[in-house]
């Protein structure tokens, strides 16, 4: 078994998970900005609260992956771990495998634990992709801003 592993962290390159980088405070700035001056850029709204989406699941997903839940890197299923330093993570779903001490040391430092805020993330979540005018984007985008 461990040798079956070795070779195969050896044959393929590691696929690690990606995390959504945090929005600058000059997007987020511009954002106001404009709906200060009564302009709706629909697209630059869009683009925010998408940015502001995938952050928010990259942190719900690091925050599972430390309760022992991490997503796979590759098909998205949950790969349950005991978190030892040594482990190696192997996914039920897929082929993948690759040790949790690279997988944890993928989203170190990128302030991506959840801490209070989980449940706001989350409703962002859910709610933002049913949300249709830009209107309403910016009252979820400003919620949650003012909440973190
Ligand atoms: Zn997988």
């Amino acid at each position: 078994m461990k040798r079956r592993v070795e070779n195969k962290l050896k044959k393929e390159p590691l696929i690690s998970p990606d995390w959504a980088p945090r929005l600058s405070k000059k997007e987020i700035a511009w954002l106001y900005q404009m709906d200060a001056t009564g302009i709706r850029d629909k697209e630059m709204i869009n683009e925010v609260a998408f940015g502001i989406l995938a952050r928010c699941q990259s942190i719900l997903t690091a925050t599972e992956a430390l309760r022992g839940r991490a997503a796979c890197p590759v098909c998205r299923g949950i790969i349950k771990h005991t978190g030892k330093i040594d482990e190696v993570l192997d996914c039920p779903d897929c082929e993948w495998q690759g040790p949790w001490r690279a997988y944890q040391k993928s989203f170190q430092r990128k302030q991506l634990v959840a801490g209070g805020m989980e449940k706001f993330f989350e409703k962002y979540v859910n709610e933002l992709p049913s949300a249709k005018a830009p209107q309403e984007k910016m009252v979820m985008i400003d919620t949650l801003i003012h909440r973190s």
